[in-house]
């Protein structure tokens, strides 16, 4: 059996991924998940049981780690676990610290022990965002070279564990590769980021806060366009290096809101008028990055990938699967999550 480690794989990238190996790969995933506030094991339920290995743990606790590659073999690791959301890093850094940097730590450790005895194939893939860039104005692109400057205790956690990979590779020789990806959309997103929030908000006929006046810019790219990308990497990538991923796809806050607020006007009308209504402005994350933007040239050039979906089918897609999948958000609504705003703790 061909297994790779999958941390995170209860997430919302991590789960679509895991579904991405099952249908299109022969790779085993073993799913390592602490099932923190957004891991949730209804993020698999349409992935046959037989397809994967579930075990419920820590990326920091190494013993738990060490005896997994003893079992497995692993022949890659993709690391997905992370605390993710920049309002929740503002509020409480420290488990940011915890599971980004030591955790990463962790698993770089453990590959290494693994790597020197076993030398086989072993490649560690390194999940990371373009938020490790800081921002843009109204010009210019993220690439590879661009140096590090993040903002938020989030992308600073996530830049110090890229140098941490980034440092396996050149000190130790563990075959690493790294991603750094602009925002991702699409099923199974836990309903605090953008997206969800807002069709959520919509379909419950509540306000749809957007921060300071909407005007901050992301690049959008589909879930499974990001995971048909990792793919590539593992396959295909050199060794040491880093891939910048995006979709091309620049959007407004607001216009995304909009666009959102539109589809459901037109697909799922309410009684009580226009969801545009529901738009409401709110104090601005302290921190808050203008602008990103990613050039994703060096993937598109050198491992002929590109995503697949565009942004006006994929949102209509995701909008609908949220509108089918009601009991999937409000079992979390239910148990972890009443929609407070997060965040504002220094302003
Ligand atoms: P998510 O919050 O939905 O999922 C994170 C998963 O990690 C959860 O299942 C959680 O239970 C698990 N986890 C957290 N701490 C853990 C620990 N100590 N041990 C084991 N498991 C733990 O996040 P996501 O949006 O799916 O993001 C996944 C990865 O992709 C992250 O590394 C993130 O930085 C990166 N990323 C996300 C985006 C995005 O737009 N969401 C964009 C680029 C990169």
């Amino acid at each position: 059996m061909n297994y790779v480690l999958v941390t995170g794989g209860c997430g919302f990238i991590g789960s679509n991924f895991v579904r991405y190996l099952v249908e299109n790969t022969d790779l085993h995933p073993i799913i390592l998940d602490k099932l923190t506030y957004s891991g949730n094991l209804n993020n698999l339920n349409s992935i046959a049981k037989n397809n994967y290995t579930f075990i419920n743990g820590d990326i920091c606790d190494e013993e738990l780690v060490q005896n997994l590659f003893v079992k497995y073999e692993f022949i890659g690791l993709f690391h997905f676990a992370a605390e993710s959301h920049v309002d929740r890093s503002i509020d409480g850094p420290k488990e940011f610290i915890r599971t980004n940097i030591f955790g990463t730590f962790n698993l770089l450790q453990c590959s290494l022990n693994y790597y020197k005895k076993v030398k086989n194939n072993f490649k560690f893939i390194h999940i990371s965002t373009d938020e490790v860039y800081g921002d843009l104005d109204e010009e210019g692109y993220f690439k590879e070279s661009t140096p590090y400057n993040p903002s938020s205790p989030y992308s600073a956690s996530k830049a110090s564990s890229d140098h941490l990979v980034k440092s396996w590779g050149k000190t130790y020789g563990l075959p690493i590769l790294i991603t750094n990806c602009s925002n991702n959309y699409g099923p199974y997103q836990f309903p605090e980021k953008l997206i969800p929030l807002m069709i959520i908000n919509c379909l419950g006929w509540k306000p749809l806060p957007v921060y300071g006046e909407g005007q901050n810019i992301r690049d959008w790219l589909h879930v499974l366009d990001h995971c048909s990308a990792i793919e590539a990497v593992y396959k295909n990538g050199l060794m040491n290096e880093t891939y910048n991923i995006g979709g091309n796809t620049e959007i407004k806050n607001i216009d995304i809101v909009h666009i959102i607020c539109d589809f459901l006007d037109e697909n799922k009308p309410s009684n009580r008028g226009s969801y545009r209504q529901l738009i409401k402005f709110v104090e601005d994350r302290p921190g808050h990055d203008f602008r990103y933007a990613i050039d994703s040239s060096k993937i598109e050039n050198t491992l002929n990938w590109k995503p697949k979906e565009s942004f006006s089918s994929g949102i209509g897609k995701t909008i609908n699967w949220y509108i089918n999948n009601e009991t999937w958000w409000r079992d979390i609504q239910n148990v972890k999550y009443n929609q407070e705003r997060l965040g504002m703790k220094n302003s």
